[in-house]
């Protein structure tokens, strides 16, 4: 497969700062010579420049970094949309804010070539406030919102060139969402695992379920891949760490069926903030997740990949 790697540096849409150095930490722990020991075809293309800030402005005065979000929004999405022409983007984040972006650029590559887009969101939160309903005001709650059409955003973020259809989006692995957010997941049909989903059926049907759907309609499938989603015993590096989540297991189980499935068109690895990690050892799992997604097997993985104390 040829891969071409996106760093999108934004630390503005968290409440902490040091998602910035994502990137160059996820760089450091060996993902491009990963990558290429699977014999895939690698370019990194460095860092995403966000587009010039405009003056933009909302109602909601508790939003933060608007315009930089906004600016950074349309620079990814045209980044996304033309990494996907002829490769598979992989986009180093960066908080969660660069979805807007990703996910919003991957959909209209995914309507060009007139194939239906699909979502897996592997997360602790939906990311599914509006500008809003957002409390907090940090911007990394509302990608997933904006790059499903939900009203409320325009005029104030990109006009959205595809919207991905909600029923098309899997949230997998949350386990702290808000009212608001509740409400409309629900209304807008989005498939929702949470982690007593998970709990009681496991990763494995409920995962396998999606795939088939993705597969039946002959889908494209973008992955966003939180380090929230893993639980904080072995990824401490996150600013918004939840107890409760995916176990080393679960998560290369499910990395490993999104291989199997050959289904996966786009990447993101988002949320990894090195200023809180425990000497690199987040960012290598989150390599070595990003590897058994494209191909590592079990058996074939270093011992040395298990020697770090996690
Ligand atoms: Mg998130
Ligand atoms: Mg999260």
């Amino acid at each position: 497969m040829r891969c071409r790697i996106l760093g999108a540096p934004v630390q503005d849409g968290a409440g902490r700062l040091g998602c910035e150095m994502g990137p160059s930490a996820l760089r450091t722990a060996g993902l491009v010579p990963a990558l290429l020991a699977l014999g895939h075809e690698v370019e990194d293309l460095g860092a995403i420049q966000p587009a010039p800030r405009e003056q933009v402005s909302h109602q909601n005065p508790a939003l933060k970094a608007l315009p930089e979000i906004v600016a950074w929004t349309t620079a990814i999405s045209e980044a996304a949309y033309q990494a996907s022409e002829d490769a598979m983007p992989i986009f180093l984040g960066g908080d969660h804010s660069i979805s807007a972006g990703t996910v919003s650029g991957v959909a209209r590559h995914a309507r060009k070539v007139g194939r239906p887009l699909f979502v897996l969101w592997l997360d602790a939160h939906p990311d599914f406030h509006t500008l809003d309903t957002t409390t907090s005001g940090n911007l990394h709650g509302v990608p997933l919102a904006y790059a499903s059409g939900r009203p409320g955003f325009a005029g104030t973020f990109p006009d959205l060139p595809a919207a991905v259809d909600p029923t098309r989006i899997c949230t997998f692995g949350l386990r702290s969402v808000d009212p608001a957010e509740r409400l409309a997941l629900k209304e807008s049909g989005v498939i929702v695992h949470d982690m007593r989903a998970i709990d009681e059926h496991g990763i494995a049907p409920l995962l396998s379920a999606f795939l088939k759907r993705v597969a039946d309609e002959g889908g494209l499938l973008h992955v966003s891949l939180d380090v929230d989603f893993l639980d904080p015993s072995i990824a401490p590096a996150v600013g918004t760490t939840v107890p409760g989540g995916a176990t080393f297991r679960e998560a290369h189980l499910a990395m490993e069926m999104l291989s199997d499935s050959g289904l996966v068109t786009s990447l993101d690895l988002v949320e990894l903030n090195p200023f809180l990690d425990e000497r690199g050892r987040t960012a290598t799992l989150m390599v070595d997740l990003t590897a058994s997604l494209m191909g590592r097997r079990i058996m074939d993985r270093p011992t040395r990949s298990h020697s770090g104390g996690y």
